[in-house]
């Protein structure tokens, strides 16, 4: 709570997820595996424009032409069909309705989006965080790099174990696991970057085990 406290108070709020509806936020979760927000709010922005950002419209999209829309968020032709995969789930289980399928007990909702092609599992506990809002930890690369900086863990730590570490010291708490999360994301993006961390701009720097050897690089 204290780091949390600490990017809070630096980056303020940050008012994820982007999207205007759960569907969106879904696409936009598949969308983004791999690449920046921008390219896959850019693959949104052409759903949107074409008419076709509704599960009706994904699945009767033809396959080629709905990865020419995705192409900004790159490996287009996997992605159109990863997204045709999530939507065909819904509507032959749920008939079509993604408010059914998000309202299930969480650990059954993890378990059938981990089985849909292209879902793994910071794709999964997005869409049950943000869409579902049910209070489940996403642990991404920035994650593991930023509290392994840190000293909390090796860098090498599994997904379960990262997500494991932030559950058992953290109240059980969509609203914070939601801002958590983007404040994790706003770190790693503008400070704590791969190669050349600005840590003379970090909010946490006063905790870090590593910054030393990043400022004598200098
Ligand atoms: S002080 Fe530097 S290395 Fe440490 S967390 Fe901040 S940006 Fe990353």
């Amino acid at each position: 709570m204290e780091i949390y406290n600490k990017l809070f108070e630096h980056f303020g709020p940050r008012h994820w997820w982007p999207a205007d509806t759960a569907f969106e936020m879904v696409m936009g979760a598949i969308l983004t595996q791999n690449v920046s927000w921008r390219s896959a709010a850019s693959a949104i922005e052409n759903l949107k424009q074409d008419g076709i950002l509704s599960l009706e419209g994904i699945l009767s999209c033809d396959p080629v032409d709905l990865a020419v829309l995705v192409r900004p968020a790159r490996y287009h032709n996997q992605k159109a069909k990863k997204l045709q995969s999530f939507c065909r789930v819904i509507a032959a289980e749920f008939g079509g309705d993604l408010e059914a399928f998000l309202s299930q007990e969480m650990g059954i909702l993890r378990e059938r989006l981990l089985d849909i092609y292209g879902i793994g599992p910071e794709t999964a506990d997005c869409i049950i965080l943000y869409a579902a809002e049910k209070p489940i930890f996403v642990v991404d690369a920035y994650t593991r790099r930023i509290f392994s900086r840190l000293g909390y863990f090796p860098e090498k730590i599994s997904y379960e174990e990262t997500q494991h570490f932030f559950m058992s010291n953290l109240p059980r708490d969509v609203a914070l696991y939601n801002e958590y999360h983007a404040q994790i994301d706003a770190l790693g993006h503008h400070t704590c970057l791969k190669s050349k961390p600005r840590c003379g701009e970090c909010p946490v720097v006063c905790r870090c085990s590593v910054q030393d050897q990043f400022t004598r690089q200098k």
